[in-house]
């Protein structure tokens, strides 16, 4: 590819958090807004934000990668109705510790302290508690949007409404997002957390239900056959003033974490991890816990994703409506002793919203499974059966989690695929923007 005038490509080789795709790529890193409007209209590209989703959305052989690390700043704040603008590669992590330093807070964030809000945006990501506080575009006021042949639009419920709409589960093709308004919520003092045990998946479920109310509700399982579904969910309920704990979380996980050189989820590090999360969390009373230890306790899971070595790992991750919950389980737990998969972990969430485009929404039970090595034999026939599971149970595929999905399967799971991929593809009518996603899945 030559290098269009006006600012340097960097080559580099990008990989996805799961370590399942890499791609060398033109990448440019612009530090000023005309060097995005730089980029000739019709150069393939697709834009970057921190580049922590598990699957390879924000980079794709023969496309101009824009980075938009260094537009992180925060633009704009309303102290008294709770609204920030923030530039699209701020970090959820940075804007969470703003906003609690001011009393307020963001209600959505993921597990990623280093997910940016341009990546929230367009993956319209959860965060810890969906049935209560929805998805990403719930809590998003106004979005600034450059289109290669357009230029600059401002984009609202009002003015460009679709285009707004689009953008939430759009992974990029509608437009690169410059900024953000961000509609924040009061914060808590703190949380009260909470662990309840639970003997299985479907025990999960009925405990998700009882504290769907919660602000923090999330669970934890072991997968192994005998312990299958046994695990904790923790819940957090906001504290008073005067249980105002302070103290920083652990620094922020980092963008990518460096495998070791063996995988250690291996089935005796399964074990050992497993029974570290029963002595660790699943003890009965509470604990009063900082807000942003409570939102991002992945920065303490560093070893936790080394650990899966150099040949990575997948998640998939499913919603499964309530009514067919109970018989998945049965068959999942029948697959698991059946092939005998490594199944590092699972987390369950609870969700009660609406389908919309492609976003990971509805409502239902979420499984995401975790596994190592997903390419050795074993481990790719149990993941072949768990998406024909799910698929055979109505469950939702999470597209910017699951590295191996295919087109046909996503397509299968989301009921209205091919009416929301035309519609993002109205925005991109030359089909500019383009990613290891978009190519896998057809979008
Ligand atoms: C450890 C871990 C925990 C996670 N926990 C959760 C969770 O709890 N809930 C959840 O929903 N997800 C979770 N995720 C997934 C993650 O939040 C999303 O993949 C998110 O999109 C990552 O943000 P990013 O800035 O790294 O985006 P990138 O990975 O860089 O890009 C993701 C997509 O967003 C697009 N994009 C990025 N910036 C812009 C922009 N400025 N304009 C237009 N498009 C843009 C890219 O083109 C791409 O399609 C987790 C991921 C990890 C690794």
């Amino acid at each position: 590819m030559s290098t269009p005038r006006g600012f340097a490509l960097a080559r580099l080789d990008l990989r996805s958090f799961d370590r399942s795709y890499a791609a060398r790529c033109h990448v440019q890193k612009p530090d000023r807004y005309r060097l995005i409007e730089a980029l000739p209209a019709d150069v393939q590209r697709i834009t970057r934000g921190a580049g922590v989703s598990y699957v390879g959305a924000s980079f794709g052989e023969d496309c101009v990668v824009q980075d938009l690390g260094v537009f992180d700043r925060l633009v704009e704040f309303d102290a008294e109705q709770g609204l920030l603008t923030v530039e699209a590669g701020a970090s959820v992590g940075d804007v969470t510790r703003f906003s609690l330093a001011h009393g307020w807070l963001l209600p959505v964030v993921p597990g990623h302290p280093r997910a940016t809000i341009g990546g929230c945006i367009a993956a319209d990501v959860h965060g810890k508690n969906p049935a209560r506080d929805g998805t990403f575009r719930r809590h998003v006021e106004a979005i600034e949007l450059f289109d290669p042949t357009a230029g600059w639009l401002a984009l609202d419920a009002d003015q460009e409404a679709e285009r707004f709409e689009a953008c939430f589960a759009g992974f990029g093709i509608p437009g690169l997002i410059g900024s953000a308004t961000l509609r924040l919520v009061r914060a808590p003092a703190a949380y009260s957390m909470r662990s309840l045990r639970v003997a299985s998946l479907v025990e999960a479920g009925e405990v998700l239900r009882t504290h769907a109310g919660a602000p923090v509700l999330y669970g934890w399982h072991d997968a192994r056959p005998g312990h299958f579904g046994r695990g904790v969910i923790r819940y957090g309920l906001e504290a008073k003033e005067a249980e105002r704990v302070s103290g920083r979380s652990a620094a922020d996980l980092p963008n990518t974490v460096a495998p070791w050189p063996l995988c250690t989820w291996n089935r005796l590090g399964i074990a050992a991890m497993n029974g570290w999360i029963q002595r660790r969390y699943a003890h009965a009373g509470q604990q009063h816990v900082p807000v942003e230890s409570a939102l991002f306790p992945l920065n303490e899971a560093r070893a936790y994703y080394a650990g899966f070595g150099s040949a990575g790992f997948v998640e998939a991750q499913w919603l499964v409506p309530h009514a067919r919950y109970s018989d998945f389980i049965e068959a999942l737990q029948a697959a698991v002793a059946r092939l005998r998969p490594r199944i590092s972990l699972i987390a369950s969430k609870l969700f009660d919203g609406v389908a919309q485009g492609l976003s990971f929404d509805g409502q239902g039970i979420a499984l995401a499974i975790q596994m190592p090595q997903p390419k050795a034999p074993r481990q790719a026939a149990f993941i072949e059966a768990l998406t024909a599971l799910a698929l055979e149970h109505q469950a939702r595929p999470n597209l910017i989690k699951d590295s191996s999905l295919d087109a046909e399967s996503a397509r299968r799971g989301i009921a209205d695929f091919e009416l929301a991929r035309e519609c993002l593809r109205r925005f991109d009518p030359g089909a500019l923007q383009r990613s290891e996603l978009t190519r896998r899945l057809g979008l």
